[in-house]
């Protein structure tokens, strides 16, 4: 065990959704309302919220979204992933940490988020109430995210006390 130091810290995260034709896309904050598919899931299925909250929870050491808003915590079944992004920033900063900021990358195919890039990033950011940068990578065809099976997201973040 190290000594405990006062930061910054950093945190990973990552997440999936299974894209199902019919369901409502919600993507980064953002609904998508031209996409014939969306990600299904117990929640909105927002990878992006999801990864931007695991990496915050994983900088501070307080968990993951399983640990926080699981069974235990029924009120947040379902709710919008901008939501549980905004308690997470909430709760982290409840510990006595500073947000510094998150990067979150999407992998997939769809939807197209470049031209929506800056939005997403503000939608994110205020959510979070620390600058939030949004990417987007594909996979060139390989695996579930390039078959088109799902959407991923990963994500970092930094804390400082
Ligand atoms: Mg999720």
């Amino acid at each position: 065990m190290t000594t405990p130091r006062p930061g910054p810290r950093i945190g990973i995260g990552t997440d999936v959704h299974r894209l199902v034709e019919g369901v409502p896309m919600h993507l980064a904050g953002l609904a998508w309302p031209d996409e014939p598919a969306g990600l299904e899931g117990h929640s909105d299925g927002d990878v992006a919220a999801h990864a931007a909250c695991d990496a915050l929870l994983s900088a501070a050491g307080l968990g993951d979204l399983g640990s926080n808003f699981g069974t235990a915590e029924p009120e947040w079944a379902g709710a919008s992933g901008a939501a549980l992004l905004a308690e997470t920033a909430r709760r982290v900063r409840a510990a006595g940490w500073e947000i510094g900021n998150v990067a979150v990358q999407v992998i997939g195919n769809v939807p197209r988020l470049g031209p929506r890039r800056d939005e997403a990033a503000t939608a994110l950011s205020a959510a979070v109430g620390a600058p939030v940068s949004v990417s987007a990578t594909t996979t060139d065809g390989l695996g579930l995210t390039g078959r088109g099976e799902g959407v991923a997201a990963i994500a970092t973040a930094l804390v400082v006390r």
